[in-house]
């Protein structure tokens, strides 16, 4: 994808596995071809941005070479599969997630839908494969599987509140093989612009066809909340500020790995530190780069690219947030914006503050509740080279949240 400062070039992790000698030559990507940072996406996926078009070739090609992209571009466009990073090598929820993975590329890549008569399916459609303790139930898909501690398998569709039941994985991965297409055959009949999410069209899907092997079950226990930096039982959640890592700062991690040592991708722009010495480790991060506890203020804001890197920002939007985070209350979370676009605005946001100009020379921050209609927005002047309006925090803490 192309945008104001050059590519952005996307790694889906297969499994939600990166190991640190990926890691190394990601790092040393981003500091040679691209923008010297590592972006986390909120459905797990890592980007380099920035990069030129004649660097483009090179980067693609070192990509492949280092097993973070596959090199036919057709499989790369397949459906993406999330998977849980709370999973241990070969056990039933791997396995279903590398089965899975597997068919949406044979079966569902835009060349196999094409010999079928159908388009590519919409880049939002996605499928997500859960642990048994279901961690990602708060993470949206149009479907969800996962290997029930029963011996058992499951499989949620978009937003429905029930789920069905398999006996088999294989079953379970033809049952939502079989639903995708369904569903990338029949937006194709909608009149007018092709819905994206399966939700739009599940009052339509012929159950008794493509279920026949399931059985239908009650309501899903209710989602879980994000999993937060800190220790855990797999390793240790490891967050970056704003959700972008400093290449030079992961250099230095993966160097410090044996090679195979995982650092998996979670949905919560985070990773997952696999090492059986990972609070030694930990302890050593520079804290600059990395959030390792679960009370870290910067935790509580998001930003966009804003400036210098972005033309069309008024403000240094990730400086700002940053700034600011520790005037965030503690279930708040303030979005920054280098103009009104909102790019990349977090779901999240219970405050917003937004960047527009009068005149060359006069900038505006514009403060507020998010998705609160009738709420107040504040205005202040903003000037480059100065510190922050004082009035800030105090307008911070006293935002509904
Ligand atoms: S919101 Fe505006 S300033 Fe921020 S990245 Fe998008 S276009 Fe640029």
């Amino acid at each position: 994808m192309r945008s104001e400062d050059g590519w952005i070039v996307r790694v889906r992790p297969v499994c939600a596995s990166i190991n640190a000698e990926q890691w190394a030559a990601l790092a040393a990507l981003a500091l040679s071809l691209a923008h010297p940072q590592i972006e986390l996406t909120r459905l797990g996926n890592v980007q380099l941005r920035g990069v030129a078009d004649a660097d483009l070739p090179a980067l693609l090609s070192q990509l492949v070479a280092a097993r973070l992209i596959p090199a036919d571009a057709d499989a790369d466009l397949a459906p993406p599969v999330h998977c849980t990073p709370f999973y241990t090598v070969h056990d039933r929820t791997h396995q279903l997630a590398a089965l899975l993975s597997r068919a949406v590329v044979e079966r569902l890549c835009p060349s196999a839908l094409e010999r079928q008569g159908m388009a590519a399916l919409p880049s939002k459609f996605g499928l997500l494969v859960d642990d048994a303790a279901r961690s990602l139930g708060g993470v949206a898909s149009d479907l969800r599987v996962w290997a029930d501690a029963d011996g058992g398998y499951g499989l949620a569709l978009g937003e429905a509140g029930d789920w069905y039941r398999f006996a088999d994985a294989q079953q379970l991965v033809d049952a939502a093989i079989h639903i995708a297409a369904w569903f990338a055959r029949a937006r194709m009949a909608v009149s007018g612009k092709p819905p994206t999410r399966l939700q739009a069209l599940l009052p339509s899907l012929p159950l008794d066809t493509l279920l026949q092997d399931a059985v239908p079950q009650g309501a899903q226990p209710p989602a879980a909340a994000p999993v937060l930096p800190g220790q855990l039982a797999q390793g240790w959640v490891l967050g970056a500020p704003l959700g972008r890592i400093d290449a030079l700062a992961m250099q230095a991690l993966a160097a410090s790995l044996p090679a195979d040592t995982e650092i998996r991708v979670t949905p919560w722009r985070s990773l997952l530190l696999m090492s059986a010495d990972a609070p030694a480790r930990v302890a050593r991060l520079d804290a600059r780069h990395w959030m390792t506890d679960a009370a870290d203020a910067r935790l509580r804001v998001s930003a966009c690219t804003g400036s210098p890197r972005c033309a069309q920002a008024h403000v240094p939007a990730q400086d700002i947030a940053l700034q600011l985070a520790p005037h965030v209350p503690e279930r708040g979370h303030l979005h920054v914006s280098g103009c009104a676009k909102f790019c990349a605005l977090s779901s999240d946001a219970t405050s917003l503050i937004f960047a527009s100009t009068s005149a060359p020379d006069a900038v505006w921050l514009h403060a507020g509740a998010a998705g609160q209609p009738g709420c107040p927005t504040v205005r202040l002047p903003y000037r480059a080279g100065s510190a922050l309006p004082a009035e800030l925090p105090t307008l911070l803490h006293d935002l509904p949240l």
